[in-house]
């Protein structure tokens, strides 16, 4: 159908009158046309992107009651519009291209039992956009996993969930009216599900995602890395180090040029999501590629690298692949177990990979310009404010504690409530205290991720009582001001109960703030795309955190979906997020160019 209609573009939009402007968005929104006609008043549009922010603005600065019409204005899945075909157009084609409309009367029956379940707890229609985040159809299975688990949503939560998908339904019907498909963002959104094909035995059979260091399956990824960046990319040197990182380099206009460092990691947690790490190593390569087939030499080279590990799931240690990077693999570590009893060192071997050439993957500062990496927000914030991208100000410092407090453990019956030495009790409060201090701070945050009372019994007033403790910030400073009014609180409680405590710390990382330079060409890149900059910290750390030790850095988040969850298999991101990263990274790189032309 869209074939047959003439492609709208921006500039025809920008030169419409308001109503023209109206009619040429008609079916954007189903019958919302006030949603197109408020964004008509904030033109010129600078781009599709900025287009479909604006619109999703409108509708996230409207009134409670404008919000809820607009998602009681769509069909129900599967519904009776579907069945009696008085559905528009646009929602014809999405559910049928779902294979809605060809239901076993089984899958019908659920789905009808699923609307009225879902429509009793929150008085309106669910809203999937069920051409998923490729555009190219969710399966039937899929849509009702989603709904059934949606179904126990938060009333809030999932409003805003109807809203978003909303969006995605606008942005797709967007992208047929502008004759308009992410290509780049559908070839790294197709290799992180290619790549997403190996995994762990124990986990592969029930279609988890689990891929830990130098394992068969991580092993099997470094070779498809391997093969990609050496016969599609275009890299001029391919390989993997002796830790097991894939190195790929695009040599500059002079092979000796200094280069743009960049990459994340490719092993995940166990049942992880498809996109934490490698979006970062599947952007690059996506712009590598458009530049060896255009032929274009830049001033710099650009290395791109795919750590081997990060998130410590194997062995003990973390950062392995970034830490060789910067001269800081421990030799010690080398001689850690694996669950299975297997050092580090066999597994290393095991893999060919020669420990003795470790230290020498340090790299020199002199040859690089600095560090980028791009990664998955893995948190709400993007999500909520409906931005495909943000720039990262800071990667937050970090510090752990374990903690224990003792008291008398007593009688639960014969103790009186004025005598008790009850040290749960005491970390209940300083629990409390963790999170209203940590609140009371923009950018801090508090957890007790651990309460434990050995030996605990029902009919026992708590003896001891051992807690973690897990304060992060924007900077070391904030941080430490927090832990310093924690312990003085735990001292207090203490006192006041006439107990005894402990804290040790176990783990201390610094903030990693972003370097302003390199900040500031994310941010310019995300403005050329004509979208507005939002800057926000990180919560978890990432490679950069390392490489921070060595080289100037900063990062580029891209929204997850379903809420902004990591470490989930309901991670997602959606082809068109992946196509503003890929175009972030290109202006990045050609900024750099023109700085560095005489
Ligand atoms: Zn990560």
């Amino acid at each position: 159908m869209s074939s047959l209609m003439p492609r709208l573009t921006i500039e025809q939009l920008n030169a419409a009158t308001p109503a023209e402007c109206v009619a040429l968005l008609d079916g954007t929104y189903e019958h919302s046309p006030w949603i197109a006609a408020r964004a008509a008043t904030q033109r010129p549009f600078k781009s599709l992107a900025h287009l479909k922010q604006v619109l999703a603005e409108v509708v996230r600065h409207a009134r409670l009651d404008e919000q809820l019409g607009l998602i009681r204005a769509h069909p129900e899945l599967a519904g009776k519009a579907m069945v009696s075909k008085t559905l528009t157009m646009e929602s014809t084609g999405e559910q049928s291209r779902a294979g809605l409309t060809d239901c076993t009367p089984a899958e019908f029956a659920q789905l009808q039992q699923l609307n009225a379940d879902y429509n009793a707890r929150f008085g309106f229609p669910f809203i999937l956009a069920v051409r998923g985040p490729r555009g190219q159809g969710l399966g039937r299975q899929e849509i009702i996993a989603t709904f059934e688990r949606r179904l126990t949503a938060h009333p809030e939560d999932e409003r805003a969930e109807c809203l978003r998908n909303i969006h995605r339904i606008a942005e797709i019907r967007l992208g047929d009216k502008f004759g308009l498909s992410p290509e780049l963002g559908h070839q790294v959104w197709d290799r992180a599900e290619q790549l997403a094909q190996h995994s762990e035995p124990g986990y592969a059979e029930r279609g988890e995602l689990t891929v830990t260091y130098l394992t068969e399956a991580h092993r099997a990824c470094a070779a498809q890395l391997v093969r990609w960046m050496r016969e599609d990319c275009g890299f001029d040197e391919v390989g993997i180090d002796a830790v097991g990182n894939v190195v790929g380099v695009y040599h500059g206009t002079e092979p000796q040029a200094r280069r743009l460092l960049t990459g994340s990691h490719f092993d995940t947690v166990r049942n992880g999501g498809k996109y934490d790490g490698r979006l970062g190593i599947l952007v690059p390569m996506a712009v590598v590629r458009e530049l060896h087939r255009a032929g274009r030499r830049l001033p710099f080279g650009i290395e791109v690298v795919g750590f081997a590990e990060e998130e410590g799931q194997r062995y003990k240690a973390t950062f392995i692949g970034s830490s060789a990077l910067v001269g800081q693999f421990e030799p010690m570590w080398l001689d850690q177990l694996d669950a299975e009893g297997i050092p580090m060192r066999a597994a290393l071997a095991e893999a060919g990979l020669d420990v003795a050439q470790i230290p020498a993957l340090a790299r020199d500062a002199a040859r690089y310009l600095g560090f980028v990496e791009v990664h998955i927000e893995q948190g709400p914030v993007l999500s909520e404010l409906d931005l495909p991208l943000g720039v990262v100000s800071s990667i937050n410092g970090s510090v752990r504690l374990m903690g224990e407090v003792r008291g008398q453990a007593s009688h639960a019956g014969t103790t009186p409530m004025g005598r008790r030495r009850d040290a749960a009790a005491a970390v209940a409060e300083l629990l409390l205290f963790v999170e209203q201090r940590a609140a009371s701070v923009q950018h801090v945050v508090g957890t007790v991720g651990m309460l434990s009372v050995p030996n605990g019994s029902i009919n026992v007033v708590p003896g001891c009582c051992r807690f973690s403790l897990d304060i992060r910030a924007t900077t070391d400073a904030a941080r430490d001001a927090c832990l310093a009014d924690v312990r003085r609180h735990l001292d207090e409680i203490c006192a006041a109960r006439g107990l005894h405590a402990q804290l040790e710390e176990t783990m201390r990382a610094p903030a990693a703030p972003s370097d302003p330079a390199w900040q500031a060409r994310w941010e310019r890149a995300v403005a050329q795309l004509g979208l507005p900059v939002h800057t926000l910290p990180s919560g978890a750390g990432h490679d950069a955190m390392k490489l921070h030790e060595l080289l100037p850095q900063a990062m580029l988040f891209v929204r997850g979906g379903n809420g902004g969850i990591s470490h989930n298999p309901l991670e997602s991101i959606t082809s068109d997020d992946a196509e503003l990263a890929v175009q972030a990274f290109k202006t990045l790189v050609d900024q750099l160019e023109r700085e560095m032309t005489p």
